[in-house]
């Protein structure tokens, strides 16, 4: 095993920021997990899992000894009467594995395309686009116990996914029971390493539908028979949107929607309306209201907006980016004081604290 030292991350972070993992170890296998936590001068130190690094903000230097996740593999591991079950290594690019599916005549992952970073980051996020969900379409994944060694599978509820959240971005209250295979716990953040995922693909494959921007490429380009467009032409469609709407981190960098879209109660909502009549909002199924965070950022006049290196991508006020490239990068300060500054106007106007989705490290 070859602990690597003072490893350069800034390629290691979609957003370019320059910092370095004091520690890094390469993680291509199980065994290499095993060789870790098998090793007595590594096994208790605190671990940081680092996939594409497309949804963090580095801070500084990572002084947690970083597990960088390669596993490799994408196969179609069996077939039920209902769905393909696609397993891919958490070390895989996101996108590729919906590309692939897809060139491999498996639907059902289309809607998620272009969504940066790696399968094994995909259920810690509970990753979302143009109405579905990861958890729409996961079976179970397979994990390791950073503490204790021991392999784990969980299944969609013991994930307990949630809008862009699962039981892998909570930590462990202080008095819950030690972990056992059987019973992972529920948090299990710091101290889970997802291995594999797998994907239930359903062979009864409907489109989804009934996003704004997908309406509009239907009506430019009308199905012939009037009937549904191909998953592969909702793939095409979604690269198109997305290539259009967002910033390519290879050449501006930056983590995605920065945000979460905010919930409120219908009373909420109904008092916001009448002040802010043009709001953009979306009633849920539990009967709350899903506030679309870029239009509230936008409305504060942030699109465009610059503190120091970091600033709000002009097409889309969602998305924090990187304008210093790679000779004068953002800093993760500045990306944090521009979100600090963001957060504290849309709550004095709106009344509403926007919670935001990259981890902090
Ligand atoms: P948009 O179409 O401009 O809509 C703005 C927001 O309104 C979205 O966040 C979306 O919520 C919501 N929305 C729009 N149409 C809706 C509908 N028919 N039903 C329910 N909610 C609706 O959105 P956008 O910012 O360009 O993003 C399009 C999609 O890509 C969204 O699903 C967004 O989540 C996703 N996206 C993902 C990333 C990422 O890094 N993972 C980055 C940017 C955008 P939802 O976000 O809940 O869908």
């Amino acid at each position: 095993m070859l602990v690597e030292k003072n490893v350069p991350l800034q390629f290691s972070n979609t957003f370019g920021i320059v910092a370095k993992a004091l520690s890094l170890v390469r993680i291509a296998s199980e065994a290499d997990i095993a060789a870790v936590l098998a090793d007595p001068a590594l096994k208790s130190v605190p671990k940081f899992v680092l996939g594409g690094g497309s949804n963090i903000v580095l801070t500084g230097d990572v002084k947690p000894l970083v597990l960088k996740i390669e596993i490799p593999g994408k196969r179609l591991h069996s077939e039920t009467a209902k769905a393909w079950i696609i397993e891919a290594g958490a070390g895989e690019s996101w996108h590729e594995l919906v590309a692939w599916t897809l060139q491999n005549g498996y639907p059902g992952l289309e809607n998620l395309a272009l969504i940066p970073g790696t399968v094994g980051a995909s259920p810690v996020q509970n990753i979302g686009a143009y109405g579905v969900e990861l958890q729409d379409r996961f079976l179970e994944l397979d994990a390791i116990d950073l503490t204790t060694g021991q392999s784990f599978t969980l299944n969609a509820a013991q994930c307990a996914f949630g809008y862009r959240d699962s039981v892998f971005k909570h930590k462990s209250s202080a008095g819950e029971a030690a972990s056992t295979a059987g019973n992972p716990g529920f948090g299990l953040a710091d101290k889970a390493l997802i291995t594999k995922v797998r994907f239930a693909l359903p062979k009864n494959w409907k489109p989804v539908l009934g996003y704004a921007d997908i309406e509009k490429k239907m009506a430019q380009s009308p199905v012939p028979d009037g009937g549904d467009p191909t998953a592969q032409q909702i793939f095409d469609w979604i690269c198109e949107i997305r290539r259009t709407k967002l910033p390519d981190p290879q050449v501006i960098g930056n983590a995605g929607s920065f945000f979460k879209n905010p919930t409120v109660s219908n009373e909420q909502c109904a008092d916001i309306i009448q002040r802010e009549p043009k709001i953009v909002h979306y009633p849920l199924a539990d009967g709350s209201i899903k506030l679309a965070a870029g239009w509230l950022i936008d409305a504060c006049g942030w699109k465009g907006k610059s503190i120091g290196n970091a600033g709000v991508h002009e097409r889309h006020a969602l998305v924090l980016v990187n304008r210093g490239g790679r000779e004068h990068p953002v800093t993760g300060g500045e990306v944090m004081t521009l979100a600090k500054a963001i957060q504290t106007s849309v709550y004095e106007r709106f009344g509403i604290l926007l919670e935001h989705e990259p981890v902090v490290v």
